[in-house]
């Protein structure tokens, strides 16, 4: 049995690895279902990691975060976790894809959350070249800049406002004019000067060249087309927690979550089962940086420890 099964391997999966394995924990498998690294590495250019001072791309970024953790180690295994169940002698089973499953003591569910695409033309092929879905990590490269923001939900609203403080212009698109977002957020945006309200408006086509995004074209309710020549569009337009591994066969959450899906835990990182901890994006409130979610893993990993030890005792 393993010690402890870490499902994910973004700067979540992979800090819990690294102080699980450096602490003592002799079996500890990280269950990643495609390369390490997690979503940042579809990030062009990371800047805001403590202490980190080189600006480099996501997937320079993270390329030791695994060497370091196997040095003391962990195991990586490239498996996609199908679902975690909790057995009545209290250990946990990993069901894997292809029908393999594991059983661990503790089990931390480290699987992020991935925004949601806008499905318009252009945005896979200038995603990170332009096409961003986070205003802290990218805002700071279009100041003093025109940028668009799409979307009419909190985060877009909000994220205008953020983008307004940088940027020398925001144009905010919305497909209605009326907001999702909470209404004293919209009033607050409409009397910043530097938002520009589209509304009624969907985004055809987000074009560029080989040095990233340079315009993006907007359908109007009136039928005509606005061009706006932005190097860079932010979508807001919803986020997609990874979750899946926590339903049971019936589809059910095994632990407690949110309405939106993400997972309920205390500041142990610690779920309401015990022995099941969840870290990252994927957790309440989280703030969805790399720091906070590699800090979340630590805590999680000394808690799944004193778990362990806890257990072993009786
Ligand atoms: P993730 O990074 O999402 O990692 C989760 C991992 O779990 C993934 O690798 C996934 O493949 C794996 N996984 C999911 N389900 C399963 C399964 N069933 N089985 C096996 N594996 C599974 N943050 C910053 O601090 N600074 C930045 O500059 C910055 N820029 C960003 C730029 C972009 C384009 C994006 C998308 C995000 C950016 N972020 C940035 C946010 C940051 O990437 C996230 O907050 C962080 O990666 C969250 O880490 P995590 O470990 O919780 O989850
Ligand atoms: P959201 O509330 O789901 O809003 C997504 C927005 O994107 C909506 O306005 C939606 O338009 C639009 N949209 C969706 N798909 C689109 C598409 N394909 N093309 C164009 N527009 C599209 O997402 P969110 O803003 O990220 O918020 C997520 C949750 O977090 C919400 O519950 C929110 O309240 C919460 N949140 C709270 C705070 C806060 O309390 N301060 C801050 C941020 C987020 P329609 O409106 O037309 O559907």
């Amino acid at each position: 049995m393993l010690d402890v099964a870490i499902i994910g391997g973004g700067p979540a999966g992979l800090s819990a690895g690294l102080y699980t394995t450096r602490g003592g924990l002799k079996n500890v498998v990280m269950f990643e279902k495609g390369m390490p690294g997690g979503q940042i590495t579809s990030s062009s250019e990371m800047e805001n990691y403590p202490g980190v001072a080189t600006v480099m791309d996501g997937m320079s970024f993270m390329a030791p975060w695994l060497e370091q953790c196997t040095r003391f180690g962990l195991k990586h295994e490239m498996s996609n976790v199908d679902r975690v169940a909790k057995n009545s002698d209290g250990s946990f089973s990993i069901y894997l894809e292809g029908g393999k499953v594991e059983t661990a003591k503790a089990v931390i569910v480290a699987t992020g959350s991935t925004p949601k695409r806008a499905g318009v033309k252009g945005e896979d092929e200038f995603f990170g070249k332009g096409v961003s879905t986070c205003a802290t990590c990218d805002g700071f490269f279009y100041k003093n800049k025109e940028v668009a923001v799409l979307g009419g939900g909190d985060t877009a609203l909000e994220e205008a406002e953020y983008l307004a403080n940088i940027c020398s212009k925001v144009y905010l698109i919305h497909r209605r004019d009326e907001f999702r977002a909470a209404p004293v957020t919209v009033e607050k945006a409409k009397k910043n000067p530097k938002i520009e309200f589209i509304t009624n408006a969907k985004v055809d086509e987000i074009y560029g060249d080989a040095t990233g995004v340079t315009g993006v074209k907007v359908a109007l309710k009136d039928g005509s087309i606005r061009d706006l020549k932005v190097p860079g569009i932010f979508t807001f337009v919803g986020l997609n927690v990874r979750n899946e591994v926590l339903k049971d066969e019936n589809g059910n959450f095994i632990c407690d979550t949110l309405p939106a899906g993400q997972v309920r835990v205390n500041l142990k990182m610690q779920t309401n089962v015990p022995g099941l901890f969840a870290a990252g994006d994927l957790r309440e409130d989280a703030p969805k940086q790399v720091v906070c979610a590699a800090a979340d893993g630590a805590v999680s990993a000394l808690s799944a420890m004193s778990y362990i030890e806890s257990i072993n005792k009786h």
